[in-house]
């Protein structure tokens, strides 16, 4: 199929200030070990508005490689109307590590699980790709001069987009897995630390708060908090922040994933969350509220796949 339509944005949505959908063109695709550098041009991009570091896409994806994404409709409340099943298209987020207006164009860095079938390895150069930013920015008050983030293998590209974006004066602190992390990915900057640390059984950064809290002089009232990985530590390690004294609106806890379920499957649930919070009334843009709904689950009950320690067929791992 050719991208005929890419570059056309769906014109009945209701988006919020700043943000813009658009059927856009696959124009970088480089495949490294187990992440793949993408970028994404549409003129519509030019209106992206980032409110602050690491902001936040989704991308639409076609059910068939090649095919041109239909892409959902926005209420005044934002809320999704997709199109029927057998379009609806994939939806997966991912972090803009560069984004110039002027060029309208967005990059990302994207961590394949390992899992099977990657979306990826089925676009190709020139390929229509829908998309919708940006969201889940981390926005500093004028007071936090240190920026403490930790991730997971797939937290590469937010962690790569921080040590690009955040304003120079500000330090930051990034807690990585000790293998299999991209360090080339960090842009050098004054203030840069890196902590390398063993993982969990769910390649998340085995950290306390206060280890990382330790390596920085700063109080916690003047520390903000980029957290990315499986929902159950990113959870814990919000909690431990904020009891420590991080203020939640300092902090961006995103859960990438969740054990036992692929992205479809959690995103379903959340959802429910989210359409019975916006019938209550409550405000689903505020990040407080969406880290509250995002983050509070029960324990897996299923156990933690296969994923981490398999390695790509073609020997590729990073
Ligand atoms: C706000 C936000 C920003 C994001 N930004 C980025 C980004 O910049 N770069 C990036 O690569 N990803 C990012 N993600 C995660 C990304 O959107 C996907 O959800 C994730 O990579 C898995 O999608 P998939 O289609 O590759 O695998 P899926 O089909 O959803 O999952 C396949 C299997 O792998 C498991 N799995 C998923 N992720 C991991 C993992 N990291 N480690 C081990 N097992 C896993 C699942 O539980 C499932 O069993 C972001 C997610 C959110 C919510």
């Amino acid at each position: 199929m050719s991208s005929e339509g890419a570059g056309r944005s769906a014109s009945r949505s209701v988006l919020p200030p700043g943000m813009a959908m658009a059927l856009a063109t696959v124009t970088r695709l480089e495949r490294q070990g187990r992440y793949a550098w993408l970028a994404v041009e549409a003129p519509e991009l030019a209106a992206l508005r980032p409110r602050g570091a690491a902001p936040v896409l989704k991308v639409f994806i076609a059910p068939r490689p090649g095919d041109v994404p239909a892409l959902p409709t926005f209420s005044p409340t934002y809320l999704p109307s997709w199109p029927s099943e057998s379009e609806r298209p994939t939806v997966r987020s991912y972090t803009a590590v560069d984004y110039r207006a002027a060029d309208a164009r967005i990059e990302f860095l994207a961590f394949d699980p390992g899992a099977g079938s990657w979306w990826v390895d089925h676009l190709s150069l020139g390929d229509p790709l829908g998309v919708i930013g940006f969201k889940h920015e981390l926005v500093l008050d004028d007071e936090p001069r240190v920026v403490v983030a930790v991730g997971d293998r797939s937290g590469a590209g937010g962690i790569a987009a921080l040590s690009r974006q955040l304003p120079p004066d500000v330090a930051l602190h990034v807690v990585v897995p000790e293998t299999g992390w991209p360090l080339e990915v960090l842009a050098a900057r004054d203030g840069l630390t890196v902590q390398r640390a063993r993982t969990d059984h769910l390649g998340f950064p085995v950290v306390d708060w206060s280890d990382v809290a330790a390596t920085s002089e700063a109080p916690a009232s003047a520390t903000s908090v980029w957290l990315a990985g499986e929902v159950t530590p990113v959870a814990a390690l919000r909690g431990e922040a904020i009891a420590a004294g991080v203020l939640p609106t300092g902090i961006v806890a995103q859960p990438y994933w969740r054990a036992g379920q692929t992205r479809d499957e959690f995103d379903a649930a959340l959802s429910v969350r989210y359409r019975d919070a916006a019938a209550r009334g409550v405000d689903i843009q505020d990040p407080v509220v969406a880290a509250d709904l995002e983050l509070r689950w029960p324990a897996p009950d299923r156990v933690q796949p296969q994923a981490l320690d398999t390695p790509r067929e073609d020997g590729a791992d990073a």
